[in-house]
Parts: structure tokens; C-alpha cells; sequence
């Protein structure tokens, strides 16, 4: 990718606040800049929302509702569908904005843009699928009408890891099912969004449906949405420290609500695991992003027998990964979001050292401008290290070490965390006894990833509720409506 394409991507985007179908400056005339991780130069600015302006897009969603929720439902799947094809033919230039804005590498880039406008397709598939029921009472009596309705206007909040994926996860449903919406994507990445919208648009999205809100105000401009009384739901992925904030706020208004927050995933490795899948699967659980998913493995969990074999091929081929500037060609990995975060990953590895672990590859930031942090396997790494109590989100793997499959599940389920557990084993009882016993959403058995359109993803615990995908994910935009009926 050339320096013009780079400027070309950025420049093709809309800078200001969408709201009622219409591109329009923040009303204090403020800006917010978005930074290149890998740079850390100034890419662009974008429109810095007020509090009027975020009362103006719930104004917006809230007028566009009932029209919006008469919409006949093939008409709402064909703008999904639409607008899938529309991501799918410009994948390479949201790629390269997504990769400037955010630092993943480019083949990485590609693959959430993949990803992405699969819940756009899905859900144009489930929007003339949704169905109601027709029963008799048991006592003869009456019939039992029950029907689906959108439940309204929905407030959606997502975080910088994937910017285009987390939103379409709920834009898709929220589309299909007949909400309307104000999407308020995370103020280090918000270009693949403010593209995402021209998209819609484009694929004819009425005005007011969906509006998007850029502000470093976070807090000051979507609390007050959220204690509208026309709000009627919020649905977040981001922190869980957040997370429970706004579970707080969303109670005054009882809203529904749906959290997709953090994770701390277990990675277990039986004695009887295929070595080579294993390591394959680790590649992947943790080096997906960078290592910043809340689905990344944080912890190696690996049966004393293998333990030591398994640290060195691991160490091996995270050692072997090329870092640099997403956009070229060749690199495995990018720069961490910001300063913050790669500080935050310095100090659990030092901690992890202090602890007794012992450094196979990497330890360390690296690069002279850009957030970059190495690759980085420590072995021997006791359990009560913070490395093992708290989200790393970077290129860091702790192994520990059990003995028996109990202290396995005992370990893995040691956190407050519970989105998802990855688990490696060729006996298949093992494997589901496992599966039975990990507190988690989601298992991922003898695989590394396990995002898929098709499932549904979601959290227990402090990870959160509500699914995303599959579905499920069209139910957290539906009530249950029911009617008695004496015939
Ligand atoms: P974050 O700090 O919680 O931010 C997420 C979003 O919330 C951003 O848009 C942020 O806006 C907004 N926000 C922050 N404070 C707010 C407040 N007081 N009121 C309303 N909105 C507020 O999380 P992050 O650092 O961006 O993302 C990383 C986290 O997301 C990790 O914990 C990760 O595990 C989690 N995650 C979970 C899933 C899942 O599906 N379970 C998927 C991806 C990521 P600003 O950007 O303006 O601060």
C-alpha cells in the first residue's frame, strides 16, 4: 500500500456526526484526533459530539422507529444484504482504513472485514424468519397468540479491538429485527464506523435509523441516552468495569440490555493432546489482534507431561513472528492501541518475572515510535501472578502446569471472568466432561478461535450476558408480545 492510497482511504471518509440521515459538524464545532498506533502521528480528526448532539441522535432514532418497525421484513433484509456486498467489494480499502486507525496487520484487517459483513448477511437471511406461535390453553379455553416486536430504540456502545465487527454484531440484528439505533463507536477508531454508515446509506437505510456519535465525552453525552425513558436498549462490549456502570444507569430506565465484556480465557492442553494442533491453536487463541480480543487466550493451563514441549514450540514460533506497521507487507504483528496499554502489559510481565516465571522469547516493548511490544512466551509462571488474574491484551503467554484433570477445571474456572475456554484433547469424553464443567459461554475443543456468524457468542459471569450471532442474536432485539384470544 502506497502513501496515497493511505491518504485516499482516510480522506474518502465522513468526519462529522450522523444523525437523521444527515452529515453534520458537533454542535460545539470541537474535533477529536484519531492516531496512527503504529506512528503515533495525528490520522485524522473527527467530529467531537456534545450532549445536544447525542439527545439530537436519540431524537433521530426515536422518530424513525415506528415507520421503521412497519418495514416489511424482506425490505430490511435486502438493505443488509445489500450492504454486505458493499463491505465485500471495498474490503481492501476498509481493511487498509481499519489497519491505520487500529494497527493490526493488513491480512488480519481482512480477515474481521470477512467477519464483519457476515452478520450483515446472516441477518438479512434471519430478518423473514422471525416467527411467533399459535397454542391452546391447557384447559381448552382460550388461544395463546404470541409475536415478536422490535424492542426499539437501541443505544450501541462498542470498543477500538474490532472496529467494523463489533458493530455490524449488532447493527445486523438490530437492522433485521426493526430497531433503530445510535451507534457510539470507541474514540481511537472511530473511521471504520463513520464508513460502515456512508455504506448503509448507500444501501438504503432510511434516515434516523441508524445514527453514529463520535465524542471524547463518553460518559457526559450517553448518560443521559441511557436514562431517556425513550431508550429501550443498550447493548455494550467493551469493559467490564464499564460494563457494570452502565448496567447501573440502564436500571433507571429498566432497560434491556445485553454485555459483551471482558474476558480471561483458559487454553488447556492434556496430556493426550495432538502437540501440533495444539500449538497451531494457541497461535491463533493468542496472537488473533495482537493479542488484543477479549476472546485471546490469557492463560496456558498444559499437563506436566507436555508442559516443557509444548512452552518451546510455543516460545519457537512466537519468537519467529515479524513486528512492524500493519500495512506491510509480511508483518505478523502490529502495535498495541496506546501507551497505556503497552505500559499495562509491560508491568504483568514483569510481575510474571518477579513471580519466579522464566522468559522463553521476547519481554519486552520494542521499535522506536509506535506502541509495539515483542511476542512473548514465559514458562513456569505460578498462578497467583497478576498475569494470570487480569486481561493482558497483548502478545504474552503465561504456561502453568497441572497434574490431574480436576485441578485443570479448578484452575481454569479460577477467575471472575467467563467468555470463553479453549481445550485440547484427543478423547472425546474428556473433552465433553470438560466442556460441561468450564464456566464459560463458549468452548472452543481442539480449535483456537471460535467466532462464527452462525453461533452464538457471549459471556457468563463477569464476562457478561446476552448472545451475539446464531439465533439467538436476533431475540436480544425482539419482545415477546402475548394476546389471549376467547373464541
Ligand atoms: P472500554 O474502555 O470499556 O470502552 C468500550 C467503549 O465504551 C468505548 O466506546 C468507550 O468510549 C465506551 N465508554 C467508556 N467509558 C464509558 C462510559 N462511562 N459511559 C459510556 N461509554 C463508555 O473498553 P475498550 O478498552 O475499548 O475495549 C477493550 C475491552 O473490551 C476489553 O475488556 C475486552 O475484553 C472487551 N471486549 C469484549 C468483547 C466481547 O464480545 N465480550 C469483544 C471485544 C472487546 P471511549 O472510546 O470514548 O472511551
Amino acid at each position: 500500500m502506497t502513501q496515497q492510497d493511505e491518504r485516499r482511504v482516510v480522506e474518502s471518509v465522513q468526519r462529522g456526526l450522523f444523525i437523521g440521515g444527515e452529515w453534520r459538524a458537533a454542535s460545539g464545532g470541537a474535533e477529536l484526533d484519531v492516531i496512527d498506533p503504529s506512528t503515533e502521528e495525528v490520522l485524522t480528526s473527527v467530529a467531537d459530539a456534545t450532549v445536544d448532539d447525542g439527545r439530537a441522535a436519540l431524537d433521530a432514532a426515536v422518530a424513525a422507529q415506528a415507520s421503521w418497525a412497519a418495514t416489511a421484513p424482506r425490505e430490511r433484509g435486502e438493505i443488509l444484504r445489500a450492504a454486505f456486498e458493499k463491505i465485500t467489494e471495498r474490503a481492501e480499502d476498509l481493511a487498509l482504513l481499519m489497519t491505520l486507525e487500529m494497527g493490526k496487520p493488513l491480512k488480519e484487517a481482512m480477515a474481521e472485514i470477512t467477519y464483519g459483513a457476515e452478520f450483515f448477511r446472516w441477518f438479512s437471511e434471519e430478518a423473514v424468519r422471525i416467527a411467533g406461535r399459535w397454542s391452546t390453553s391447557p384447559n381448552g379455553a382460550t388461544r395463546l397468540l404470541t409475536m415478536k416486536q422490535p424492542v426499539g430504540p437501541a443505544l450501541m456502545i462498542t470498543p477500538w479491538n474490532f472496529p467494523l465487527a463489533m458493530g455490524t454484531r449488532k447493527i445486523g440484528p438490530a437492522v433485521a429485527a426493526g430497531c433503530a439505533m445510535i451507534v457510539k463507536p470507541a474514540s481511537q477508531t472511530p473511521l471504520s464506523m463513520l464508513a460502515l454508515a456512508q455504506i448503509l446509506t448507500e444501501s438504503g437505510l432510511p434516515d434516523g435509523v441508524l445514527n453514529v456519535v463520535t465524542t471524547s465525552h463518553t460518559g457526559d453525552v450517553m448518560e443521559p441516552l441511557i436514562r431517556d425513558p425513550r431508550l429501550r436498549k443498550l447493548t455494550f462490549t467493551g469493559s467490564t468495569p464499564v460494563g457494570r456502570k452502565l448496567v447501573e444507569q440502564s436500571a433507571e430506565g429498566l432497560l434491556r440490555v445485553s454485555m459483551e465484556l471482558g474476558g480471561n480465557a483458559p487454553f488447556l492442553v492434556f496430556g493426550d493432546a495432538d502437540l501440533d494442533k495444539a500449538v497451531d491453536g494457541a497461535m491463533l487463541a493468542k496472537m488473533r489482534n495482537i493479542g488484543e480480543a477479549c476472546t485471546a487466550a490469557n492463560r496456558f493451563i498444559v499437563h506436566e507431561s507436555v508442559a516443557d514441549e509444548f512452552s518451546q514450540r510455543l516460545a519457537e514460533r512466537m519468537g519467529a513472528l515479524t513486528v512492524g506497521r500493519g500495512t506491510e507487507d509480511g508483518v505478523d504483528v502490529g502495535p498495541l492501541i496506546d501507551d497505556k496499554q503497552r505500559d499495562k502489559v509491560a508491568e504483568l510481565v514483569q510481575d510474571a518475572i518477579d513471580h519466579g516465571g522464566r522468559v522463553l522469547t521476547g519481554g519486552g516493548p520494542t521499535g522506536d515510535k509506535g506502541f509495539y511490544y515483542s511476542p512473548t512466551v514465559l514458562a513456569d509462571v505460578p498462578s497467583d501472578a497478576r498475569v494470570f488474574d487480569e486481561e493482558i491484551f497483548g502478545p504474552v503467554a503465561p504456561v502453568t502446569s497441572f497434574s490431574t484433570d480436576d485441578e485443570a477445571l479448578t484452575l481454569a474456572n479460577d477467575t471472575e471472568y467467563g467468555l470463553v475456554a479453549y481445550a485440547f484433547t484427543t478423547d472425546l469424553s474428556r473433552a465433553l466432561r470438560v466442556s460441561e464443567g468450564l464456566e464459560t459461554g463458549m468452548v472452543g475443543i481442539n480449535q483456537g478461535v471460535v467466532s462464527n456468524p452462525a453461533a452464538p457468542f457471549g459471556g457468563v459471569k463477569a464476562s457478561g450476558f446476552g448472545r451475539e450471532g446464531g439465533a439467538e442474536g436476533i431475540e436480544e432485539y425482539l419482545e415477546t408480545k402475548y394476546v389471549g384470544i376467547a373464541l
